[in-house]
Parts: C-alpha cells; structure tokens; sequence
C-alpha cells in the first residue's frame, strides 16, 4: 500500500518515529494509503530547515519568487488530471468537480499571488521637515493550517501568499486529505522552490497541528477549520502574541425575495446548498424564502433535487459524491435525526444512499427539511453536508433576525430585483461576504473572511500579503 512522505528541506522524507494513519477512500469506504503521522520531531526539523532557508528566500528578488511561483502554477496546470483524481479519491467529491474548481483555484492561487507581489507597495507620510516610509517585512517561518473540504485549494490559498511575501512555511495540510499536497511537494521539487522554503508535515491536530501553534519560531498561524479548532489554536498563540487568521465554520442565510431573477435563483440554489455535498464553509445552509413565493419555491426546490444524482465520484454524471469521512457522515446523519426530533419535516433526501459496486461507501442524498424553528440547534449549528432548511418569512426584519441569529457569520447570500433592498439588508447582516444575486463568484483580490465566530482577520488580496509581512515605520527627519 501507498505512503506518502513529508516534504521537509526539499526532500521527501517519512516520519521520523515511522508512525502513519489509515488514508480512506470514501467513495468505497476502503483504506488505499497511508499518511505519516509526523510528531513533534518532524515539526522541529521542518522548523530548522525553514529557519535556515529564510535569510535567502527573504532577499530573494521579487521578480524571482514570482517566476517560481508561477512555474508552480504551470505545473499544476500540467497535472490537472492526476491532481483532480487525487482529490476526488481521498475528499469523495466528483473528478469533474475537482478538475473544474479545486485544482484550477489551486493553480489560480499561485499565480495570482505571484502578480500580487510585484504590484504589493507600501505607504509614505510626509511632514514638513522628515518623511516616514514604512517597510513590510516577512515575518519569518510561519505556518499553515487547513480542512479537508476543499483540500488543495485552501491548502495554495494560504502558502501562495506567504511564499510570496518572503516568509518560509510549514504547511499542514488535514489528515484526511493529504494526497494533493503530497502532489504538491513533487511540484514544488520540479519547479525549483528552494529547500526549505515550503515544508509540509504531515499529521493529525494535536501531534502536528497543535505543535506548530505553539511552536516559538513560527511566527504567525494561519488556519482555516473549526470554530472550536479555532479557538484552540487563538488560546494557545495569545500569550506568546503570535499573529493568527482564523477562517471558521459557517451557518450561512440564503434569503429569497419574491421579486428575484427565480430560475437564475433556483438553478444557483441548488448548487449553494449541495455543491461538493454541501461540504463548503460558504454553503447556503438556511434558505429564507419571501412567504409569497414559498409553497412555488417548495414545489420547485424539491424536484430540483430529487433530481441531483448521487454516486460514484468518477462517473461524470452525478451531481453529489461521497461524504469524507465515516465520523463526518455519521454525523450528518445525526443532524438529520435531531432535525426530525426537533419537529421538522423531510421533503427530500434524509437518507443514506448505496451506490451499486460501492455499498460500503459514505453516500447521503440531498436533503430538505422544513417546520424548524429559527432557533432551534439544526438551525444554528454547522451541520457540513448536504442538508438545508427552508422557512418561510414576511418582512425584511422577519429575515434579519433569522439571518443574524446563529453565532455564525461568514457568508450571506441575497435574492431580489431591488437595490436598494439588497443594498439595506448587505449593511445590516452579519456576515464578512455578501452575495447579490449570484453565490461563490470570487475576485481574489476582495478581503475573504468572516465575523462573529466565523472568522479573525481576512484573507485575499492585499489583506493576506499585509497578514504574512510586518509594516516596520522609518521616519528621516531632513
Ligand atoms: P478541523 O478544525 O477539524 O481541522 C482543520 C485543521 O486543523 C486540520 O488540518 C486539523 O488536523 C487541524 N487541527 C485539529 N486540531 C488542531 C489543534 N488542536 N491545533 C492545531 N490544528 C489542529 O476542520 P475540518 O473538519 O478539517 O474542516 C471543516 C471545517 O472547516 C468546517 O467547520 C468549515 O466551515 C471550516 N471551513 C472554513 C472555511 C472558511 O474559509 N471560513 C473554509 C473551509 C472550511
């Protein structure tokens, strides 16, 4: 059986204590490969190599760390299929969702940031007699952290920026997902990224994760999982003031207003509920549908979805795949059963699904589920799967108060014709990304983020090359 390495000093290296993890297929339920599982030692020597690396990458020209990082986007690109089968195999979602998001987003974040830097300036303040500059320095050997659901995609989103601004990474991609960044190191190694300069270590939360937080020569934490992972990792790094981001779990609105665009609105409703099997932080969990309109929406919302096909992942006609794991689809699973023990209704799906040739699999059909209180746990806690509610409401505070009722707040999405509607409700909810009549359609230089307890910090753009560099002021007085 397969083993993949870690990827420490530009070498692929096992775990040191020869310790590793079972790597599941979900889309058979079966073990195919193994990932180490690194411990505080491979931690350490990641951190040496890294520290060692520094000094160079940091003085390396803007114009070179560019041409690499680009090198490392063509290569991606060049891998398209072989990536996309690799993330299908260890996430469960289609290939030809993997081929037409995760891995192009991937190649997109190297080169994105690899044009960002060289257009990345700094400010000036003038006073009649100094003038202040302010420098933005790399701020070391930070690290990376990131979840299973878009696996590779997260994973670049994080280590292009840092690459880029100077800095050299430990990069901990999640334990369930780690085939694509293994990929990834291979890559690295052929585009010529110097070593040490990205080192990847592999291994659950507490043996790797959890080291790196507290690790005192990584300088900075950026992390994108749980809300509770989050907050572990923001206790561990506020008494030694390491700089962290932190992207949470989500909760998300999608609110419906009868004066909508309703095809362009249900044909993006149901990707927004069941795209990757619901399993993106972005997912529009909770719809709130205008009550004019909502028995029409109901009726039409749930053909639309009983039509979804779910089954194996590499057959191009399905819609939804396997769920990833077997603890994260017993535990859709359950939300489904406490949503029917809270009073709500099923309209569609609510069940397992056995794809012939792959019974063993983790497979759950699209589901809907009505009747629930806004307030009710199936409505406030982060169920990441395919599974939404629907509910009705009459006015615009009616949907606000639904809306900004979970301590979630990462995305919202909002259905009307009406400006300055869409516009009044943008302002008042609470929520880092508000989408107008569309879902997940990104620019990748807007801030990314969330509020409440989705989110710490931002990501995108200039708002991830400012978290990966310190702004240092020099004031020359004439
Ligand atoms: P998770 O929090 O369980 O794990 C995320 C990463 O943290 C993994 O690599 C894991 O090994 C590591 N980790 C676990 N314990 C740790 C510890 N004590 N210290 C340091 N690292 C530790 O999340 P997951 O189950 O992999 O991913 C799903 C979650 O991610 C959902 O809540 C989803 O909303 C969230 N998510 C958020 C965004 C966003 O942009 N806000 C994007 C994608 C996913």
């Amino acid at each position: 059986m397969q083993a993949i390495n870690n990827y420490i000093n530009g070498t692929l290296l096992p775990p040191q204590k020869g310790n590793y993890l079972d790597l599941y297929d979900p889309s058979k339920g079966e073990v195919y490969a193994q990932v180490p599982n690194s411990d505080h030692t491979d931690v350490e020597k990641a951190v040496a190599a890294a520290q060692q690396a520094f000094p160079e990458w940091a003085a390396t020209s803007v114009t070179e760390r560019s041409r690499i990082l680009t090198k490392i986007a063509d290569l991606i690109e060049a891998n398209l299929e072989r990536l996309a089968i690799a993330e299908s195999l260890d996430n469960g979602k289609p290939i030809w969702l993997a081929k037409k998001v995760d891995i192009p987003r991937a190649s997109s974040n190297f080169r994105f940031f690899a044009q960002a830097i060289t257009q990345f300036s700094t400010q000036a303040h003038e006073m009649s007699d100094a003038i202040n500059y302010t420098l933005r320095q790399p701020l070391g050997v930070v690290g990376t952290i990131s979840p299973w659901n878009l696996p590779l995609y997260l994973f670049t989103w994080k280590i292009a920026p840092a690459l880029a601004a100077g800095n050299t990474v430990i990069a901990k991609p999640s334990e369930v997902t780690p085939m694509s960044a293994y990929l990834l190191s291979e890559i690295c190694i052929e585009a010529g990224l110097p070593k040490g300069v990205l080192n990847i270590v592999h291994g659950d939360g507490i043996k790797v994760g959890a080291e790196m937080t507290k690790h005192p020569n990584i300088k900075a934490i950026s992390f994108t999982g749980s809300t509770r992972v989050g907050a572990e990792i923001a206790k561990v790094a506020a008494p030694v003031f390491k700089k962290v981001s932190l992207e949470m779990g989500g909760k998300n609105p999608n609110i419906i207003f009868s004066d909508c665009n309703y095809e362009k609105m249900l044909d993006t409703t149901i990707r927004s509920s069941f795209a990757n099997q619901g399993q993106i932080c972005l997912c529009g969990s909770r719809i709130l549908v205008e009550q004019s309109i909502y028995e029409q929406f109901k009726t039409d919302f749930i053909a639309r979805t009983k039509a979804l096909k779910v089954g194996h992942p590499s057959d191009d006609s399905v819609n939804l795949g396997a769920i990833v794991s077997k603890p994260h689809y017993e535990k859709v699973l359950s939300y489904i059963q406490l949503a029917q023990e809270e009073g709500g209704t099923i309209l569609a799906g609510g069940n397992a699904v056995f794809p012939k040739g792959y019974e063993k699999g983790w497979y759950i059909a699209p589901t809907i589920i009505e009747g629930l209180a806004h307030n009710c746990r199936t409505n406030q806690e982060e169920i990441f799967g395919p599974v939404v509610t629907i509910m009705p409401f009459e006015t615009e505070e009616e949907a606000l108060l639904y809306a900004n009722s979970t301590q979630y707040g990462l995305s919202s999405t909002i259905w009307t014709e009406n400006l300055s509607r869409a516009n009044r409700m943008a302002k008042q909810i609470h929520a880092g990304i508000v989408w107008i009549n569309t879902w997940l359609l990104r620019d990748l230089r807007t801030p990314f983020g969330g509020v409440k307890n989705s989110g710490v910090g931002r990501e995108g753009g200039v708002e991830a090359l400012r978290f990966f560099t310190e702004p240092k002021n020099v004031c020359i007085q004439f």
